[in-house]
């Protein structure tokens, strides 16, 4: 056994996982990715934390983090590197029932907290699935069913514990280490191991939740209209529109919009929801009160040999009419993928450009498209997809990383404007020196 391992087995408290141990087939993937790690190392504390980083950085081998493992690019696994698991660091404590202040795992799911923050009555703004980790949404964004009254989920993170490359532990706050707090909100996996977040969540009541749906044929109308209406509408309604759901026949599916209006009084959601609702024939509307956990789904993991291939970019608003007049053709086409256009504005961009590393606060909305199935099937899917991202591009600003499969330098110089990538380059300097946290849309030291 080499010194290195040795010292591991020493220090570290959490489970060892390794090739032939009965745990390694379940734990070697991630949810979207295939993976054949050397070691995954499953910490229990902090000092877990920081003995495992010592381990991978004196070990040279590829660093894998994973917090929910549902990163669409496959950072959470690797061949042959070493993979620091976090699903057990997920403890959810309210700290102060006044302010509403909330700590929270570095590994922990956002099912888990909305479960833990409703007998409280408090909700965090994240995502929709309860599977999806708290660690890689919000440190990358976080565009969820409150979006557009209470921001992105890092809007709401105050402070941060942070294992670094030297295997230190650093606090990350508007006090303390101020740029390192400035670059986790956005810098995605790049400055460090969060093991713990502290957020300030909101009070919440029951949502009304549903999707109102729309013949296909009305596309264009429809999504037009919804544009517009959401840019009126009171910021307690966020909604995403579903185009071409393979669950509901693809491009035969009908126009799907989805909304969250964030309160429980009948009369104000329906004042803001019934525009919607004249855009055009309703097909279908299952709008009602829910328990804002209720309202996430379940993940899932699509079965072995299955890939996914997602993609996406903000929309500014004098770009809308185009990218709706072009996706509602695409959505409507033979071979088109499963296209999400989420509604963002509202709170998230009254945050400035440069409050936090997530930049693009000027987009109205982040469209989104997947597509899924063997490798054949999705390889063959390629130059589809390419077509209609070339068609949508000159109207594009930006991506979102949290829905990239991909992770090119042009895909990093997407998500970071060069400003952005700039500052991040300078407190990657500090914190990260060497790159060994580099599995991820990767802003370089140098
Ligand atoms: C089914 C599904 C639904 C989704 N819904 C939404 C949604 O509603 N809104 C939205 O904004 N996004 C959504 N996403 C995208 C999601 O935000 C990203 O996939 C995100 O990366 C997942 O985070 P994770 O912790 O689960 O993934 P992981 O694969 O574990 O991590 C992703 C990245 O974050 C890093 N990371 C994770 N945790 C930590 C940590 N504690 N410290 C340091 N680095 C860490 C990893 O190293 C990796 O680079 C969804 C994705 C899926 C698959």
């Amino acid at each position: 056994m080499s010194s290195a391992l040795e010292t591991l087995r020493r220090d570290f408290g959490g489970d060892i996982i390794e090739p032939g141990d009965a745990e390694y087939e379940a734990v070697g993937r991630s949810k979207l990715a295939a993976g054949s790690p050397a070691h995954v190392l499953r910490p229990r504390t902090a000092g877990d934390v920081q003995a495992a980083v010592r381990f991978a950085a004196g070990s040279g081998l590829t660093l894998s983090v994973r917090g929910g493992g549902h990163s669409f690019a496959g950072f959470g696994t690797n061949d042959g590197g070493v993979v620091i698991d976090l699903s057990r660091l997920a403890s959810i404590e309210v700290l102060d029932d006044e302010r509403h202040l909330v700590r929270i795992g570095g590994g922990a799911t956002w099912g888990e907290v909305a479960a833990a923050l409703t007998p409280h009555g408090l909700a965090i703004s994240s995502g929709d699935t309860k599977s999806v980790g708290v660690g890689g949404l919000t440190l990358s964004g976080g565009i969820g069913w409150k979006a557009r009254k209470y921001g992105l989920a890092l809007d709401s993170v105050v402070a941060a514990e942070v294992v670094t490359a030297d295997g230190e532990v650093v606090a990350a706050s508007a006090d303390e280490n101020p740029e390192l707090f400035w670059a986790i909100r956005g810098g995605g996996g790049n400055l460090g191991v969060v093991t713990a977040f502290e957020f300030v969540a909101h009070p919440t009541t029951e949502v009304f939740f549903g999707k109102i749906t729309f013949p296909q044929a009305e596309a264009v109308e429809v999504l037009q209209g919804w544009a517009d209406h959401l840019r009126t509408a009171p910021e307690e309604l966020t909604s995403i529109a579903n185009l071409a759901n393979p669950l509901a026949g693809g491009p035969a599916a009908p126009v799907e919009i989805h909304v969250a209006f964030d309160g429980d009084d009948p009369e104000l959601a329906a004042r803001a929801l019934d525009p919607i609702r004249r855009l055009g024939t309703v097909l279908d509307d299952d709008v009602a009160p829910h328990a804002y956990a209720d309202i996430l789904v379940e993940g899932g993991s699509p079965p072995p040999g299955i890939e996914v291939l997602a993609h996406d970019g903000f929309v500014d608003r004098e770009s809308v009419p185009e990218v709706l007049q072009i996706l509602a053709e695409v959505g409507t086409s033979p071979g088109s993928p499963s296209i999400a256009v989420r509604s963002v504005g509202g709170a998230v961009s009254r945050v400035p450009a440069d409050a936090t590393a997530y930049a693009r606060r000027g987009a109205e909305l982040m469209v989104a498209t997947v597509a899924g199935g063997p490798a054949a099937v999705v390889e063959a899917a390629r130059a589809h997809l390419d077509a209609i991202w070339e068609k949508l591009d000159p109207h594009i600003n930006g991506a979102y990383a949290n829905f990239l499969t991909a992770a090119t330098e042009e895909d990093v110089a997407a998500v970071y404007p060069a400003a952005t990538y700039e500052r991040l380059a300078a407190v990657k300097r500090q914190f990260d020196p060497s790159n060994l946290f580099a599995h991820n849309h990767n802003v370089r030291p140098e």
